[in-house]
Protein backbone atom coordinates (compact mmCIF):
# COMPACT_ATOMS: atom_id res chain seq x y z
CA UNK A 1 0.00 0.00 0.00
CA UNK A 2 0.83 3.64 -1.17
CA UNK A 3 2.10 5.63 2.18
CA UNK A 4 0.87 9.08 3.37
CA UNK A 5 3.40 11.71 2.29
CA UNK A 6 3.00 14.85 4.60
CA UNK A 7 5.72 17.33 5.18
CA UNK A 8 7.97 16.90 8.76
CA UNK A 9 11.23 19.17 8.13
CA UNK A 10 10.99 22.08 6.45
CA UNK A 11 10.36 25.95 7.77
CA UNK A 12 7.21 26.78 6.62
CA UNK A 13 3.50 24.98 5.73
CA UNK A 14 2.87 22.62 8.80
CA UNK A 15 6.18 21.94 10.28
CA UNK A 16 6.21 25.67 11.53
CA UNK A 17 3.08 25.46 12.83
CA UNK A 18 2.76 26.11 16.63
CA UNK A 19 0.30 25.82 19.44
CA UNK A 20 -3.11 26.49 18.45
CA UNK A 21 -2.18 26.10 15.00
CA UNK A 22 -0.01 23.17 15.36
CA UNK A 23 -2.91 21.79 17.38
CA UNK A 24 -6.20 22.64 15.03
CA UNK A 25 -3.51 20.90 12.20
CA UNK A 26 -3.22 17.55 13.89
CA UNK A 27 -6.39 17.10 15.08
CA UNK A 28 -7.80 17.73 11.55
CA UNK A 29 -5.34 15.36 10.31
CA UNK A 30 -5.66 12.44 12.44
CA UNK A 31 -9.92 12.74 11.19
CA UNK A 32 -9.11 12.88 7.90
CA UNK A 33 -6.42 9.74 8.01
CA UNK A 34 -8.87 7.50 10.29
CA UNK A 35 -12.20 8.80 8.45
CA UNK A 36 -10.65 7.63 4.97
CA UNK A 37 -7.90 4.67 5.65
CA UNK A 38 -5.82 3.63 2.91
CA UNK A 39 -6.21 7.03 0.96
CA UNK A 40 -2.84 8.81 0.84
CA UNK A 41 -3.44 11.08 -2.17
CA UNK A 42 -6.09 12.55 -0.89
CA UNK A 43 -4.53 12.66 3.02
CA UNK A 44 -1.37 14.46 1.29
CA UNK A 45 -3.92 17.06 -0.81
CA UNK A 46 -5.55 17.82 2.45
CA UNK A 47 -2.25 18.42 4.34
CA UNK A 48 -1.29 20.55 2.02
CA UNK A 49 -4.12 22.97 2.06
CA UNK A 50 -4.13 23.06 5.57
CA UNK A 51 -0.64 23.84 5.46
CA UNK A 52 -1.89 27.22 4.11
CA UNK A 53 -5.17 28.04 5.50
CA UNK A 54 -4.79 27.03 9.24
CA UNK A 55 -3.00 29.76 10.50
CA UNK A 56 -5.86 32.08 8.21
CA UNK A 57 -8.79 30.33 9.81
CA UNK A 58 -7.74 30.66 13.45
CA UNK A 59 -7.47 34.22 12.80
CA UNK A 60 -10.98 34.43 11.41
CA UNK A 61 -13.46 33.07 14.10
CA UNK A 62 -16.31 32.63 11.93
CA UNK A 63 -14.69 29.64 9.59
CA UNK A 64 -13.29 28.02 12.67
CA UNK A 65 -16.84 28.70 14.50
CA UNK A 66 -18.75 27.54 11.37
CA UNK A 67 -16.74 24.23 11.04
CA UNK A 68 -15.54 25.05 7.48
CA UNK A 69 -12.59 23.07 7.63
CA UNK A 70 -14.35 20.03 8.66
CA UNK A 71 -17.15 20.13 6.54
CA UNK A 72 -14.71 20.93 3.42
CA UNK A 73 -13.19 17.45 4.03
CA UNK A 74 -15.90 15.73 3.47
CA UNK A 75 -17.61 15.56 -0.13
CA UNK A 76 -21.44 16.15 -0.63
CA UNK A 77 -21.68 12.61 -1.97
CA UNK A 78 -20.02 9.83 -3.45
CA UNK A 79 -21.54 7.42 -6.13
CA UNK A 80 -19.66 4.32 -6.72
CA UNK A 81 -21.00 1.72 -9.81
CA UNK A 82 -20.01 -1.10 -11.51
CA UNK A 83 -19.50 -0.73 -15.31
CA UNK A 84 -20.38 -3.88 -17.48
CA UNK A 85 -19.21 -4.28 -21.44
CA UNK A 86 -17.91 -6.28 -24.15
CA UNK A 87 -14.70 -6.71 -25.69
CA UNK A 88 -13.96 -7.58 -28.92
CA UNK A 89 -13.46 -11.53 -28.44
CA UNK A 90 -17.12 -10.96 -26.52
CA UNK A 91 -15.77 -11.68 -23.55
CA UNK A 92 -17.67 -9.88 -20.49
CA UNK A 93 -15.58 -7.46 -18.81
CA UNK A 94 -16.17 -5.35 -15.27
CA UNK A 95 -14.69 -2.12 -14.27
CA UNK A 96 -15.15 0.15 -11.38
CA UNK A 97 -16.74 3.86 -11.94
CA UNK A 98 -16.83 6.60 -9.85
CA UNK A 99 -18.30 10.01 -9.56
CA UNK A 100 -17.46 12.29 -5.88
CA UNK A 101 -19.61 14.88 -5.90
CA UNK A 102 -17.20 17.36 -3.32
CA UNK A 103 -18.47 20.55 -3.11
CA UNK A 104 -21.53 23.12 -5.17
CA UNK A 105 -21.38 25.57 -2.93
CA UNK A 106 -20.53 28.15 -5.86
CA UNK A 107 -21.92 26.10 -9.01
CA UNK A 108 -22.60 22.92 -10.19
CA UNK A 109 -20.13 20.06 -9.70
CA UNK A 110 -17.33 20.56 -12.42
CA UNK A 111 -14.17 18.23 -12.82
CA UNK A 112 -12.76 15.84 -15.27
CA UNK A 113 -13.18 12.15 -15.81
CA UNK A 114 -10.23 10.15 -15.23
CA UNK A 115 -9.90 6.75 -16.92
CA UNK A 116 -6.63 4.46 -15.60
CA UNK A 117 -5.84 0.95 -14.05
CA UNK A 118 -4.25 2.74 -11.05
CA UNK A 119 -7.14 4.94 -9.87
CA UNK A 120 -8.98 4.31 -6.82
CA UNK A 121 -11.64 6.41 -4.52
CA UNK A 122 -8.74 8.29 -3.29
CA UNK A 123 -7.49 8.96 -6.51
CA UNK A 124 -11.10 11.08 -6.88
CA UNK A 125 -11.13 12.49 -3.29
CA UNK A 126 -7.56 14.03 -3.77
CA UNK A 127 -8.91 15.21 -7.34
CA UNK A 128 -12.01 16.66 -6.09
CA UNK A 129 -10.51 18.03 -3.15
CA UNK A 130 -8.15 19.99 -4.92
CA UNK A 131 -10.70 21.00 -7.60
CA UNK A 132 -12.72 22.85 -5.09
CA UNK A 133 -9.89 25.58 -4.63
CA UNK A 134 -8.95 25.11 -8.09
CA UNK A 135 -12.72 26.29 -9.64
CA UNK A 136 -12.90 29.31 -7.01
CA UNK A 137 -9.79 30.85 -8.09
CA UNK A 138 -10.94 30.62 -11.71
CA UNK A 139 -13.33 33.41 -11.09
CA UNK A 140 -16.30 31.42 -12.18
CA UNK A 141 -19.21 30.08 -11.02
CA UNK A 142 -18.69 26.37 -10.83
CA UNK A 143 -18.29 23.90 -7.71
CA UNK A 144 -16.33 20.50 -7.66
CA UNK A 145 -16.24 17.37 -8.62
CA UNK A 146 -14.46 14.14 -10.07
CA UNK A 147 -14.83 10.51 -11.25
CA UNK A 148 -13.86 8.15 -13.21
CA UNK A 149 -13.09 4.39 -13.60
CA UNK A 150 -10.18 1.60 -13.70
CA UNK A 151 -10.47 1.25 -17.13
CA UNK A 152 -7.45 1.17 -18.93
CA UNK A 153 -8.09 2.81 -22.51
CA UNK A 154 -4.31 1.68 -23.62
CA UNK A 155 -5.10 -1.39 -26.23
CA UNK A 156 -8.16 -1.26 -26.68
CA UNK A 157 -10.07 -1.13 -29.84
CA UNK A 158 -12.53 1.90 -31.12
CA UNK A 159 -15.26 -0.16 -30.47
CA UNK A 160 -14.57 -1.10 -27.05
CA UNK A 161 -13.66 2.54 -26.04
CA UNK A 162 -17.27 3.44 -27.33
CA UNK A 163 -18.91 0.25 -25.52
CA UNK A 164 -16.99 1.14 -22.00
CA UNK A 165 -18.28 4.86 -22.44
CA UNK A 166 -21.97 3.79 -22.96
CA UNK A 167 -21.90 1.90 -19.86
CA UNK A 168 -20.48 3.81 -18.12
CA UNK A 169 -22.65 6.52 -19.23
CA UNK A 170 -25.80 4.80 -18.85
CA UNK A 171 -25.16 4.37 -15.11
CA UNK A 172 -23.25 8.49 -14.28
CA UNK A 173 -26.51 9.81 -16.58
CA UNK A 174 -28.83 9.70 -13.41
CA UNK A 175 -26.48 11.65 -11.40
CA UNK A 176 -25.26 14.60 -13.55
CA UNK A 177 -27.06 17.64 -15.36
CA UNK A 178 -26.07 21.14 -17.01
CA UNK A 179 -27.24 22.49 -13.37
CA UNK A 180 -26.11 19.33 -11.42
CA UNK A 181 -22.98 17.92 -12.49
CA UNK A 182 -20.51 18.63 -15.76
CA UNK A 183 -17.97 16.43 -16.19
CA UNK A 184 -15.42 16.96 -18.51
CA UNK A 185 -11.69 14.97 -19.50
CA UNK A 186 -8.72 14.01 -17.54
CA UNK A 187 -5.71 11.56 -17.98
CA UNK A 188 -7.14 8.58 -20.68
CA UNK A 189 -10.49 10.92 -21.27
CA UNK A 190 -10.16 12.82 -24.31
CA UNK A 191 -12.14 14.12 -27.19
CA UNK A 192 -13.07 10.66 -28.74
CA UNK A 193 -14.09 9.49 -25.17
CA UNK A 194 -16.13 12.62 -24.56
CA UNK A 195 -18.01 12.03 -27.61
CA UNK A 196 -19.17 9.01 -26.77
CA UNK A 197 -19.79 9.80 -23.83
CA UNK A 198 -22.38 12.79 -24.60
CA UNK A 199 -23.91 10.62 -27.56
CA UNK A 200 -24.76 8.54 -25.22
CA UNK A 201 -25.98 11.16 -22.51
CA UNK A 202 -27.97 12.38 -25.60
CA UNK A 203 -29.50 9.11 -26.33
CA UNK A 204 -30.84 8.25 -23.03
CA UNK A 205 -32.10 11.62 -21.85
CA UNK A 206 -33.11 13.07 -25.52
CA UNK A 207 -31.54 16.25 -24.68
CA UNK A 208 -28.76 18.12 -26.37
CA UNK A 209 -27.19 19.95 -23.66
CA UNK A 210 -24.20 21.59 -22.43
CA UNK A 211 -23.67 18.33 -19.68
CA UNK A 212 -20.39 17.67 -20.61
CA UNK A 213 -17.63 19.69 -21.86
CA UNK A 214 -14.53 18.81 -24.19
CA UNK A 215 -16.92 18.20 -26.62
CA UNK A 216 -16.20 18.22 -29.93
CA UNK A 217 -16.50 21.76 -31.74
CA UNK A 218 -19.44 21.01 -34.13
CA UNK A 219 -21.60 19.74 -31.44
CA UNK A 220 -21.12 22.35 -28.77
CA UNK A 221 -17.46 22.41 -27.39
CA UNK A 222 -15.55 25.59 -27.03
CA UNK A 223 -12.36 26.35 -29.57
CA UNK A 224 -9.38 26.60 -27.28
CA UNK A 225 -10.64 24.16 -24.50
CA UNK A 226 -7.99 21.25 -25.76
CA UNK A 227 -5.31 23.54 -25.38
CA UNK A 228 -6.29 25.47 -22.37
CA UNK A 229 -4.87 23.73 -19.39
CA UNK A 230 -1.52 23.68 -21.40
CA UNK A 231 -1.68 27.29 -22.43
CA UNK A 232 -2.75 28.25 -19.15
CA UNK A 233 0.20 26.67 -17.64
CA UNK A 234 2.45 28.77 -19.51
CA UNK A 235 0.81 31.70 -19.05
CA UNK A 236 0.65 31.52 -15.23
CA UNK A 237 5.07 31.07 -15.99
CA UNK A 238 4.91 34.18 -17.65
CA UNK A 239 2.89 35.69 -15.06
CA UNK A 240 4.91 34.46 -12.31
CA UNK A 241 8.47 35.45 -14.37
CA UNK A 242 6.88 39.28 -15.17
CA UNK A 243 6.58 39.87 -11.37
CA UNK A 244 10.23 39.18 -11.08
CA UNK A 245 11.23 41.38 -14.03
CA UNK A 246 12.05 37.88 -16.06
CA UNK A 247 10.53 36.54 -19.67
CA UNK A 248 10.06 33.42 -20.68
CA UNK A 249 11.26 34.20 -23.85
CA UNK A 250 14.89 32.13 -24.49
CA UNK A 251 14.43 29.83 -21.05
CA UNK A 252 15.15 26.29 -21.61
CA UNK A 253 11.67 24.39 -20.37
CA UNK A 254 11.62 20.92 -19.33
CA UNK A 255 8.10 19.47 -19.52
CA UNK A 256 6.78 15.56 -18.47
CA UNK A 257 4.22 13.99 -20.19
CA UNK A 258 3.13 13.84 -23.53
CA UNK A 259 -0.33 13.47 -23.10
CA UNK A 260 -2.63 16.45 -23.99
CA UNK A 261 -1.34 19.45 -21.07
CA UNK A 262 1.92 18.19 -21.73
CA UNK A 263 1.50 18.99 -25.79
CA UNK A 264 0.03 22.27 -25.03
CA UNK A 265 2.06 23.35 -22.64
CA UNK A 266 4.95 23.00 -25.09
CA UNK A 267 3.25 24.65 -28.31
CA UNK A 268 2.85 27.68 -26.20
CA UNK A 269 6.04 27.73 -24.80
CA UNK A 270 7.47 27.38 -28.24
CA UNK A 271 5.69 30.02 -29.48
CA UNK A 272 6.81 32.82 -26.90
CA UNK A 273 9.48 32.30 -27.50
CA UNK A 274 10.81 28.93 -24.91
CA UNK A 275 12.67 26.42 -25.84
CA UNK A 276 11.54 22.66 -25.04
CA UNK A 277 14.04 20.47 -24.84
CA UNK A 278 12.06 17.13 -23.14
CA UNK A 279 8.47 15.37 -23.39
CA UNK A 280 8.10 12.02 -21.51
CA UNK A 281 5.79 8.80 -21.04
CA UNK A 282 5.20 6.39 -18.27
CA UNK A 283 8.02 4.41 -20.16
CA UNK A 284 10.77 7.02 -20.22
CA UNK A 285 11.73 10.32 -21.74
CA UNK A 286 13.21 12.11 -25.21
CA UNK A 287 15.96 14.64 -24.63
CA UNK A 288 16.10 17.07 -27.80
CA UNK A 289 18.70 19.82 -26.71
CA UNK A 290 17.86 22.20 -29.44
CA UNK A 291 14.89 22.14 -28.62
CA UNK A 292 11.12 20.76 -30.00
CA UNK A 293 9.99 23.02 -32.86
CA UNK A 294 6.18 23.07 -33.73
CA UNK A 295 6.70 20.78 -36.60
CA UNK A 296 8.46 18.31 -34.21
CA UNK A 297 5.43 18.46 -31.74
CA UNK A 298 2.80 17.88 -34.33
CA UNK A 299 4.80 14.63 -34.83
CA UNK A 300 3.91 14.01 -31.18
CA UNK A 301 0.59 14.62 -31.36
CA UNK A 302 -0.35 13.10 -34.26
CA UNK A 303 2.14 9.94 -32.59
CA UNK A 304 0.05 9.91 -29.29
CA UNK A 305 -3.32 10.31 -31.25
CA UNK A 306 -2.71 6.66 -32.53
CA UNK A 307 -1.55 5.41 -29.00
CA UNK A 308 2.51 5.94 -29.86
CA UNK A 309 5.18 5.73 -27.47
CA UNK A 310 7.36 9.17 -27.07
CA UNK A 311 10.71 6.38 -27.61
CA UNK A 312 9.52 6.36 -31.20
CA UNK A 313 9.98 10.43 -31.42
CA UNK A 314 14.12 9.62 -31.60
CA UNK A 315 13.72 6.92 -34.67
CA UNK A 316 11.62 9.92 -36.78
CA UNK A 317 14.06 12.44 -35.44
CA UNK A 318 17.99 11.69 -34.47
CA UNK A 319 19.00 14.72 -32.87
CA UNK A 320 17.51 13.62 -29.74
CA UNK A 321 17.71 10.93 -27.56
CA UNK A 322 15.50 8.52 -25.45
CA UNK A 323 16.08 7.56 -21.78
CA UNK A 324 14.58 4.57 -20.81
CA UNK A 325 12.42 4.05 -17.28
CA UNK A 326 13.86 7.98 -16.32
CA UNK A 327 11.83 11.18 -15.59
CA UNK A 328 13.14 14.70 -17.05
CA UNK A 329 14.21 16.36 -14.09
CA UNK A 330 17.86 16.05 -14.49
CA UNK A 331 18.43 18.11 -17.51
CA UNK A 332 19.17 21.76 -16.94
CA UNK A 333 16.57 24.18 -17.27
CA UNK A 334 14.91 27.50 -16.02
CA UNK A 335 11.51 26.39 -16.03
CA UNK A 336 9.97 22.73 -15.19
CA UNK A 337 6.56 22.36 -16.04
CA UNK A 338 5.42 18.63 -14.71
CA UNK A 339 2.11 17.58 -16.66
CA UNK A 340 1.71 13.84 -16.53
CA UNK A 341 0.40 12.77 -12.89
CA UNK A 342 0.84 13.28 -9.30
CA UNK A 343 3.72 12.66 -7.37
CA UNK A 344 6.09 12.90 -10.45
CA UNK A 345 9.07 14.67 -9.08
CA UNK A 346 10.30 14.78 -5.57
CA UNK A 347 12.67 15.94 -3.08
CA UNK A 348 16.22 14.50 -4.95
CA UNK A 349 15.10 15.77 -8.31
CA UNK A 350 13.51 19.37 -6.82
CA UNK A 351 17.07 20.01 -5.45
CA UNK A 352 18.47 18.62 -8.42
CA UNK A 353 16.72 21.31 -10.60
CA UNK A 354 18.10 24.36 -7.79
CA UNK A 355 20.88 23.55 -7.87
CA UNK A 356 20.55 23.29 -12.38
CA UNK A 357 19.52 26.73 -11.98
CA UNK A 358 15.56 26.38 -12.33
CA UNK A 359 13.78 29.45 -11.57
CA UNK A 360 10.14 28.45 -12.21
CA UNK A 361 7.90 25.58 -12.09
CA UNK A 362 4.55 25.30 -12.85
CA UNK A 363 2.35 22.35 -12.44
CA UNK A 364 0.38 21.25 -15.32
CA UNK A 365 -0.80 17.99 -13.86
CA UNK A 366 -2.25 17.59 -10.52
CA UNK A 367 -0.43 17.18 -7.52
CA UNK A 368 3.02 16.15 -9.34
CA UNK A 369 5.25 18.12 -7.02
CA UNK A 370 5.42 15.68 -3.26
CA UNK A 371 5.14 17.76 -0.28
CA UNK A 372 9.10 17.29 -0.29
CA UNK A 373 9.77 18.67 -3.23
CA UNK A 374 6.97 21.60 -2.58
CA UNK A 375 9.58 22.41 0.47
CA UNK A 376 12.72 22.49 -1.93
CA UNK A 377 11.12 24.71 -4.52
CA UNK A 378 9.92 27.25 -1.26
CA UNK A 379 12.72 27.26 0.61
CA UNK A 380 15.06 28.47 -2.68
CA UNK A 381 12.26 30.77 -3.20
CA UNK A 382 11.80 29.95 -6.84
CA UNK A 383 8.91 30.51 -8.29
CA UNK A 384 6.72 27.66 -7.46
CA UNK A 385 2.98 27.78 -9.01
CA UNK A 386 0.70 24.88 -7.84
CA UNK A 387 -1.69 22.99 -9.69
CA UNK A 388 -4.79 24.76 -8.40
CA UNK A 389 -3.10 27.97 -9.76
CA UNK A 390 -1.56 26.91 -13.14
CA UNK A 391 -3.55 24.19 -14.34
CA UNK A 392 -6.70 25.55 -14.09
CA UNK A 393 -7.00 27.35 -17.55
CA UNK A 394 -8.94 24.24 -18.28
CA UNK A 395 -11.75 24.10 -16.07
CA UNK A 396 -12.01 27.93 -16.45
CA UNK A 397 -12.17 27.11 -20.20
CA UNK A 398 -14.91 24.34 -19.30
CA UNK A 399 -16.95 27.15 -17.70
CA UNK A 400 -16.83 29.31 -20.54
CA UNK A 401 -18.30 26.17 -22.88
CA UNK A 402 -21.05 25.65 -20.53
CA UNK A 403 -21.49 29.35 -21.01
CA UNK A 404 -21.88 29.11 -24.42
CA UNK A 405 -23.51 26.40 -24.58
CA UNK A 406 -26.33 28.25 -22.31
CA UNK A 407 -26.42 31.23 -24.08
CA UNK A 408 -26.44 29.20 -27.40
CA UNK A 409 -23.33 30.46 -29.16
CA UNK A 410 -20.01 30.40 -29.86
CA UNK A 411 -17.50 32.43 -29.20
CA UNK A 412 -14.18 33.40 -31.50
CA UNK A 413 -10.81 31.31 -30.91
CA UNK A 414 -9.41 34.73 -30.28
CA UNK A 415 -12.04 35.74 -28.05
CA UNK A 416 -11.78 32.90 -25.68
CA UNK A 417 -7.89 33.05 -25.96
CA UNK A 418 -7.91 36.52 -24.85
CA UNK A 419 -10.24 35.55 -21.66
CA UNK A 420 -8.10 32.68 -20.81
CA UNK A 421 -5.14 34.91 -20.55
CA UNK A 422 -7.19 37.19 -18.14
CA UNK A 423 -8.27 34.49 -15.84
CA UNK A 424 -4.37 33.38 -15.64
CA UNK A 425 -3.63 36.69 -14.55
CA UNK A 426 -6.36 37.32 -12.22
CA UNK A 427 -5.81 33.87 -10.42
CA UNK A 428 -2.11 35.03 -10.51
CA UNK A 429 -2.83 38.69 -8.63
CA UNK A 430 -5.05 36.57 -6.40
CA UNK A 431 -2.18 34.47 -5.30
CA UNK A 432 0.39 37.40 -4.90
CA UNK A 433 -2.89 39.43 -2.79
CA UNK A 434 -2.71 36.16 -0.36
CA UNK A 435 0.64 34.90 -0.73
CA UNK A 436 2.83 37.97 -0.83
CA UNK A 437 5.65 38.61 1.77
CA UNK A 438 5.69 42.31 3.45
CA UNK A 439 9.00 44.01 1.22
CA UNK A 440 9.62 41.59 -1.02
CA UNK A 441 8.99 40.27 -4.60
CA UNK A 442 9.02 36.97 -3.36
CA UNK A 443 5.16 35.27 -3.98
CA UNK A 444 4.43 31.55 -1.77
CA UNK A 445 2.08 30.68 -4.50
CA UNK A 446 0.54 27.74 -2.18
CA UNK A 447 0.12 30.07 0.69
CA UNK A 448 -1.69 32.41 -2.30
CA UNK A 449 -3.46 30.04 -4.24
CA UNK A 450 -4.80 27.83 -1.25
CA UNK A 451 -6.27 30.73 0.97
CA UNK A 452 -7.37 32.65 -2.16
CA UNK A 453 -9.61 29.52 -3.41
CA UNK A 454 -11.00 28.39 0.54
CA UNK A 455 -12.23 31.92 1.25
CA UNK A 456 -15.21 32.26 -1.60
CA UNK A 457 -16.17 28.98 -0.74
CA UNK A 458 -15.86 29.29 2.88
CA UNK A 459 -18.37 32.74 2.82
CA UNK A 460 -20.49 30.88 0.30
CA UNK A 461 -20.90 27.87 2.83
CA UNK A 462 -21.28 30.24 5.69
CA UNK A 463 -24.17 32.24 3.72
CA UNK A 464 -26.27 29.17 3.42
CA UNK A 465 -26.25 28.26 7.53
CA UNK A 466 -25.45 24.87 8.58
CA UNK A 467 -25.44 22.47 5.86
P1 LIG B 1 -3.37 12.47 -20.93
O1 LIG B 1 -3.98 11.15 -20.73
O2 LIG B 1 -3.62 13.21 -22.19
O3 LIG B 1 -1.77 12.34 -20.77
C1 LIG B 1 -1.19 11.85 -19.61
C2 LIG B 1 0.32 11.81 -19.77
O4 LIG B 1 0.90 11.48 -18.51
C3 LIG B 1 0.79 10.73 -20.73
O5 LIG B 1 1.99 11.15 -21.34
C4 LIG B 1 1.03 9.54 -19.80
O6 LIG B 1 1.95 8.58 -20.28
C5 LIG B 1 1.59 10.24 -18.59
N1 LIG B 1 1.31 9.44 -17.39
C6 LIG B 1 0.11 9.00 -16.94
N2 LIG B 1 0.26 8.27 -15.83
C7 LIG B 1 1.59 8.24 -15.59
C8 LIG B 1 2.38 7.65 -14.58
N3 LIG B 1 1.82 6.93 -13.59
N4 LIG B 1 3.73 7.86 -14.63
C9 LIG B 1 4.28 8.59 -15.63
N5 LIG B 1 3.58 9.17 -16.61
C10 LIG B 1 2.26 9.00 -16.59
O7 LIG B 1 -3.78 13.33 -19.65
P2 LIG B 1 -3.78 14.91 -19.47
O8 LIG B 1 -2.65 15.51 -20.21
O9 LIG B 1 -5.16 15.39 -19.72
O10 LIG B 1 -3.54 15.03 -17.89
C11 LIG B 1 -2.24 15.11 -17.32
C12 LIG B 1 -2.32 15.70 -15.93
O11 LIG B 1 -2.91 17.00 -16.00
C13 LIG B 1 -3.18 14.92 -14.93
O12 LIG B 1 -2.64 15.08 -13.63
C14 LIG B 1 -4.51 15.66 -14.99
O13 LIG B 1 -5.27 15.47 -13.82
C15 LIG B 1 -4.02 17.08 -15.11
N6 LIG B 1 -4.99 18.03 -15.63
C16 LIG B 1 -5.57 17.84 -16.86
C17 LIG B 1 -6.47 18.76 -17.34
C18 LIG B 1 -7.03 18.67 -18.71
O14 LIG B 1 -7.68 19.63 -19.15
N7 LIG B 1 -6.81 17.59 -19.46
C19 LIG B 1 -6.89 19.92 -16.52
C20 LIG B 1 -6.14 20.08 -15.29
C21 LIG B 1 -5.26 19.14 -14.87
P3 LIG B 1 1.44 7.13 -20.70
O15 LIG B 1 0.82 7.31 -22.05
O16 LIG B 1 2.67 6.29 -20.71
O17 LIG B 1 0.45 6.69 -19.65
Amino acid sequence: MKETIVNTNHSHGPASFQGEDRDYFNTVMAHVIEKNPGEPEFHQAVAEVLGSVIPYVNQNARYKQAKILERLIEPDRIVIFRVTWEDDTGCVQVNRGYRVQFSNAIGPYKGGLRFHPSVSLGTFKFLGFEQNFKNSLTTLPIGAGKGGADFDPKGKSDHEIMRFCQSFMTELARHIGKDVDVPAGDIGVGAREVSYLFGQYKRLNNRFTGVLTGKGIEFGGSLIRTEATGYGCVYFIQNMLQHVNQSIEGKIVVISGSGNVAQYAAEKAIQLGAVVVTLSDSSGFIYEPDGLTQEKLDFVKALKLKGGRIKAYVDQFPSAQYYDGQRPWSIKCAIALPCATQNELNETEAKQLVENGCIAVGEGANMPVTPGATSVFLDAKIAFGPGKAANAGGVAISALEMTQNSMRLHWTRDEVETRLKSIMMSIHEQCVAFGSTPNTTYVNYVDGANIAGFRKVADAMIAFGIL
